[in-house]
């Protein structure tokens, strides 16, 4: 009789470790949901429109936050601690995070998805032979990294590879009569007025796509100082071009390009801030600036607004 119940309780035991065994295995082979952590809007939501429910995505960068200066928080540090891939922008983008991004490396997926665009997409830097990090601004470039988010996801949980493949192929036809649209709408601006004047360089890709010359008074970089020459030269040009508008950023304080705007005033050439443009960040979240379609929409029409 004790015998019996011994071999029963032991039976039991048995079950139930081989049931926790089993449920841990298919957590750790296949993740029913991933955790993401994003540094930028713009990347993040790539991640949100590929893994659907199926990801639950942070992002570290909000509405208003300049990348290139940011610096992570511990919060940061334990929401990069805590995810299971980590998706970045890359190309410099986030130059204060890099050592970071090393040292996840180490123990999880840590991807730049710029490091997917290929060479002949990438814009160049004007006084290095670094990448111009803003590739969101090419629509084609960033149907690229659609397809890079969606092939880590799917090596994460095989078992959604479907499901990932089916909403990017559905984001993708999306980008793409974006990218339309913008084509038409730029197109509408008369050609001497095709000039974007922004407070630094972020629109070099949506320049290059859709044939606009574009003029930062700041570098490629927010790091980078600016002086005053670099507004007289900015005012010169305004002037000398008729250029009526420029633009501010949302992750940028509007002093700089004010001063643009003053100087051009003083040589009595009236500029008007055309609006506010979303370069390096996105809008708040829940609003239509707040998605990556939006806010490149609102750019298009600001700037056909303000131009033509
Ligand atoms: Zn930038």
């Amino acid at each position: 009789m004790k015998k019996w119940l011994t071999s029963v309780v032991v039976a039991i035991v048995a079950i139930g470790l081989l049931a926790g065994c089993n449920s841990e295995d298919t957590t750790t082979e296949d993740l029913d949901e991933i955790n993401v952590t994003a540094t930028t809007g713009q990347v993040a939501d790539v991640v949100k429109n590929v893994g659907g429910d199926k990801v639950k995505v942070e992002s570290l960068m909000g509405p208003g936050v300049d990348p290139h200066l940011y610096q992570a928080s511990q919060g940061d540090i334990k929401k990069l601690d805590e995810a299971d891939i980590i998706f970045y922008n890359g190309l410099h983008l986030e130059g204060k995070m890099d050592t970071i991004f090393q040292k996840m490396s180490k123990d999880k997926p840590t991807v730049a998805v710029g490091d997917s665009v290929p060479e002949e997409m990438l814009l160049g830097a004007d006084d290095s032979d670094a990448h111009d990090p803003h590739i969101w601004f090419d629509i084609q470039a960033w149907i690229v990294v659609v397809d890079a988010v969606e092939q880590e996801l799917s090596k994460l949980s095989p078992d959604h590879k479907e499901l990932f493949k089916e909403n990017a192929t559905n984001y993708k036809k999306e980008l793409e009569e974006l990218d339309e649209y913008a084509k038409k709408q730029i197109q509408t601006i008369p050609d001497e007025s095709r000039v974007l004047v922004t407070a630094h360089d972020a629109f070099k890709y949506f320049g290059h796509a859709y044939g606009l010359e574009v003029m930062g008074l700041q570098g490629l970089s927010t790091d980078s100082d600016y002086g005053l020459r670099d507004v007289q030269v900015l005012v010169d040009t305004l002037v000398d071009r008729k250029i009526k508008a420029v633009f501010v950023e949302s992750s940028i304080s509007e002093n700089s390009i004010s001063a643009v705007v003053e100087g051009a005033q003083k040589q009595n050439h009236d500029v008007v801030i055309g609006g506010e443009l979303f370069s390096d960040a996105m809008g708040k979240d829940g609003t239509e600036e707040g998605t990556y379609l939006g806010m490149f929409k609102h750019n298009v029409d600001t700037i056909v607004g303000s131009l033509k």
